[in-house]
């Protein structure tokens, strides 16, 4: 489904949202869940683009419903991958994952990230900071808003005045929210972070979990904020 001109979501991706950016060179925002690339594969044919015409795959947190297709995609073609500085010791590997509180369950799937991260850790070729620009025939600029993970991403596009939040904000069960306490490492710089989103003059919000918001943007952000 095409978003905004070179804004496309991928159907039938698992996990979290992805995003597809630009148009002669594509840019992948997150990769979702195993079983994932075949649906962004088939999001590539329908729009009538060549696998290779993707060559960059962003990713807004190193969380295994954002990355756990990463390491498919990235050894499958010449690809690069895009992290916040901050981030990309938890995605290359060179920090274990970041920890999750809660239940014995809750546990139980930190173990299961745990042995995977081992296994599926992917190099960051490209390290992303606060006001980095990413070009793919779009202005994109990159906004770290910190709190659900050390560096998590926000891409905002001035043109469409369209966001890209990650996990930074979920539209779930029929309204905004603010990321989940139990894999947050930082609830109030996650709530700055938010801040810092509603100050922006925003049109659409794309979220990591849940549908695109279109219309009264801003001000659902800044409602958020007031509860
Ligand atoms: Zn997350
Ligand atoms: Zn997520």
């Amino acid at each position: 489904m095409e978003i905004a001109p070179g804004v496309h979501q991928v159907e039938g991706v698992r996990g979290c949202n992805v995003f597809l950016l630009g148009s002669d060179k594509l840019a992948l925002v997150d990769t979702g869940m195993a079983g994932s690339v075949g649906a962004i594969e088939r999001y590539l044919t329908r729009i009538g683009r060549p696998r290779e015409a993707l060559k960059l795959v962003v990713v807004t947190h190193c969380h295994v419903d954002h990355t756990w297709s990463l390491a498919k995609l990235r050894w499958a073609q010449p690809l690069l991958v895009a992290a916040h500085e901050a981030e990309a010791p938890y995605i290359d590997g060179r920090l274990p994952p970041l920890g999750v509180q809660g239940s014995g369950f809750v546990r139980g799937i930190q173990r299961l990230i745990s042995s995977r991260h081992r296994r599926k850790s992917v190099p960051v070729d490209v390290s992303l900071r606060d006001g980095s620009h990413l070009d793919f025939g779009l202005d994109v600029r990159v906004l770290h808003t910190p709190g659900h993970t050390p560096g998590s991403i926000s891409l905002y596009l001035p043109g469409p005045r369209l966001l890209l939040v990650g996990d930074a904000i979920s539209n779930r069960y029929g309204r905004l929210r603010l990321p989940p306490r139990a894999t947050t490492v930082d609830m109030d710089k996650a709530r700055h972070s938010v801040a810092r989103l509603a100050a922006l003059d925003v049109e659409v919000v794309c979220f990591g979990h849940g549908p695109t918001l279109a219309w009264r943007s801003s001000d659902a952000l800044r409602d958020l904020l007031a509860r």
